[in-house]
C-alpha cells in the first residue's frame, strides 16, 4: 500500500511537471536558441516532444510545449526537420499566431523543400525573426 502511494506520488507530481525535450529533439531547441540569438530575439526554446501520430506533422500545444508527429518526423530530411522546428518554435516561443499564406517561407503551414531551406535557410531566418519582431 505504501509503495503504491509513494509511486502514485511520483506519477502525480512528472504529470503535473514541465514538459521533457525528448533527447533526439534537443538539439533542434538548441539551434532555434542560437538562431534566435543571432537574429537579436533571445528567447528560451520550447520543449518537444515525440507523438505517434497527428493531423498534422506538428503543432504547439497551448503555447507550453511542442508535439512532433513521429511518422512525419521519420519522412523528413535534416533541412526539413529543422524549417518544421523553427515554425513549431516560432509559434510556441515566439508567439507566432496563424499563418501567411505566401509559400516557401516559416511562416506558412507548408514545410519547404529541403534544397530550398538549403539554399535560402539565411534570409528564410532573417524574415522568421523579422516579422516575430515587429
Ligand atoms: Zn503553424
Amino acid at each position: 500500500m505504501r509503495a503504491c502511494l509513494v509511486f502514485l506520488t511520483i506519477l502525480t507530481l512528472s504529470a503535473c511537471g514541465s514538459v521533457q525535450t525528448d533527447a533526439e529533439l534537443e538539439s533542434y531547441v538548441s539551434a532555434f536558441e542560437l538562431e534566435a540569438k543571432r537574429h537579436g530575439v533571445p528567447v528560451k526554446g520550447s520543449p518537444m516532444v515525440f507523438v505517434k501520430k497527428l493531423s498534422t506533422a506538428g503543432i504547439c500545444h497551448h503555447g507550453s510545449h511542442i508535439e512532433i508527429a513521429k511518422d512525419w518526423w521519420d519522412t523528413l530530411t535534416e533541412y526539413q526537420r529543422e524549417a518544421l522546428t523553427f515554425h513549431e518554435q516560432a509559434h510556441c516561443a515566439l508567439g507566432l499566431k496563424g499563418h501567411t499564406s505566401k509559400q516557401n517561407t516559416l511562416r506558412s503551414k507548408a514545410i519547404p523543400s529541403s534544397h530550398f531551406y538549403k539554399v535560402n535557410r539565411g534570409s528564410l531566418l532573417v524574415e522568421l525573426f523579422d516579422t516575430v519582431q515587429n
